[in-house]
């Protein structure tokens, strides 16, 4: 199956969400590094995305020393 990277923070290999992907059209991603969860077409797995719930990026290393 072939995979996109995450939308977001690019992560190149997303996890398959393989009971979601099951019984729907589409295939269902989820990134592990910002937790964004897509699908795109079963039919068209490099057509559009549709972003399900958009994730957070990791925050880089504070210089905060208080
Ligand atoms: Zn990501």
């Amino acid at each position: 199956m072939p995979t996109l990277p995450c939308p977001l923070c690019q992560n190149p290999t997303p996890r398959t969400i393989d009971a979601a992907t099951a019984i729907a059209q589409v295939n269902y991603y989820r990134c592990d590094i910002c937790g964004t969860v897509w699908h795109v077409a079963k039919d068209d797995p490099f057509g559009p995305i549709q972003i399900v719930a958009k994730g957070v990026l990791p925050k880089p290393p504070s210089d905060n020393h208080d």
